[in-house]
């Protein structure tokens, strides 16, 4: 088993150079707490992490990472209150403005929910439950998408269920209201990770579409 000496030389430099550069921020955020104008909903994923993707400074971004970027809908709110509880305390507590479900390609949640062996074991029931919430987006997908190779379904449902998660933030009373007062916008992202580009779902046409391109198209 390989030891952990890789994170405790990446704490090392954090201190020396992010640390060492940017103590006025860490001082403000110590004195004054954080003050987050987003919630980002993300995959555990380790090649999705949101900051990174963001280049966020602390305090920028709260972020709950479960498997499949899911949020379960209100009346299982307290069957997965992990999730449910960090989504509460973002707009209760800290009234975030933006609450951001970002899902990625290649995720391994999603092509679990899409291959949908039956468990045989106890980790496994435990990963099929958390994948039920988005059991509609594969029913989805495979009735739009009849007879595609396993890569399509898989790409296709990784968005399908990002609006699922979207439509079960909406059962949310006390997000539905905040979203019809314009006090809360809610969005879908796609990290489309081969092709290295950022993509937004969008209401009008009812898919995805690029909200920033791949950077060999951006410098031509
Ligand atoms: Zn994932």
């Amino acid at each position: 088993m390989r030891d952990v000496s890789k994170f405790l030389s990446g704490f090392r430099r954090f201190q020396q150079n992010y640390l060492g550069e940017h103590h006025d921020l860490f001082d403000q955020l110590v004195l004054q707490g954080q003050r987050p104008r987003a919630l980002m909903i993300a995959c555990c994923d380790s090649r999705c992490d949101p900051a990174l993707l963001t280049d966020c400074d602390p305090g920028d971004m709260f972020v709950v990472r479960n498997v499949a970027n899911l949020v379960p809908p209100h009346v299982q709110a307290t069957y997965f209150a992990a999730t449910t509880s960090a989504i509460a305390f973002a707009i209760h507590n800290l009234e975030v403005e933006h609450v951001i479900v970002m899902g990625h390609a290649q995720c391994g949640g999603i092509r679990a929910l899409m291959e949908n062996k039956t468990p045989d074991c106890n980790e496994e029931e435990l990963i099929a439950k958390w994948l039920g919430i988005a059991e509609d987006a594969r029913r989805h997908v495979l009735q739009a998408l009849p007879e595609k190779p396993a890569e399509v379904l898989a790409h296709a449902c990784e968005q399908a269920a990002i609006l699922v998660s979207l439509e079960n933030l909406m059962s949310y009373p006390w997000i539905s209201q905040r979203v019809h007062e314009g006090r809360l916008a809610l969005h879908g992202w796609y990290f489309d990770m081969p092709r290295g580009e950022l993509l937004q779902y969008q209401p009008e046409s009812g898919s995805f579409e690029v909200l920033v391109p791949n950077l060999e198209e951006i410098t031509g």
